[in-house]
């Protein structure tokens, strides 16, 4: 049994051009709520963000979305969720994303999602929490990223530790065989393709 209740999901505001992605975000949306996991995500109801939300919520899942009133334009707030969250300002949405959430998965995204990928990770490095970060590296997208953060522990300016905070799965069933794995017995996956 999965050891966490929610699960906050990173990912793109936009589709992308690889026609996998927003099937992918759909099914994790599905197994989630099949799991019964409550997903935690940015609220708006465009992109990958959208398609994830929409996976959870046809199968019978919870959702709570957290939008910056600034926000609710561009991103469209999904109004068929279980309940979105207008905030004030990008930081408290974060802020709120991460404390509603016992864990963190990056599906494909642009430079927002990048930016929540790091500051999750960072937070981490710099122990302020211990929650697990699962990169879902659907059809090697993430590969360069990967490659590059080798590249920054190789010129040393991270330790090879940073390889710790986050692990690379290619499935989702490997994402959720992580999360359901004891913290102690964790081995990050690192990295690995669908
Ligand atoms: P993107 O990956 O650029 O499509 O953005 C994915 C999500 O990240 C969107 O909901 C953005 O609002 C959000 N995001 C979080 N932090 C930032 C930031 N500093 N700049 C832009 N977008 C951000």
């Amino acid at each position: 049994m999965t050891p966490i209740s929610s699960l906050c999901v990173y990912c793109g505001s936009s589709r992308g051009v690889n026609p996998a992605f927003i099937p992918l975000a759909r099914a994790l949306g599905q197994e989630m709520a099949q799991r019964k996991i409550r997903l935690v995500y940015g609220g708006g109801r465009v992109g990958l963000m959208g398609a994830c939300a929409d996976g959870v919520m046809n199968n019978g899942g919870q959702v709570i979305g957290v939008i910056p009133q600034h926000l609710q334009d561009r991103e469209i707030g999904h109004s068929g969720i279980t309940e979105l969250k207008v905030v004030d300002n990008m930081h408290t949405r974060k802020r709120m994303m991460f404390d509603l959430s016992d864990a963190f998965c990056v599906l494909p995204g642009g430079l927002g999602t990048l930016e929540e990928l790091f500051e999750v990770v960072t937070w981490r490095q710099l122990g302020m929490h211990d929650k697990p970060i699962i990169v879902l590296n659907a059809e090697g997208y993430w590969d360069k990223l990967v490659g590059m953060i080798d590249s920054i522990i190789d010129d040393g300016f991270a330790q090879p530790s940073a390889r710790q905070y986050f692990s690379v799965v290619g499935s989702i069933g490997r994402l959720f065989d992580l999360l359901a794995a004891p913290a102690e017995t964790q081995e990050p996956d690192y990295p690995e393709r669908i």
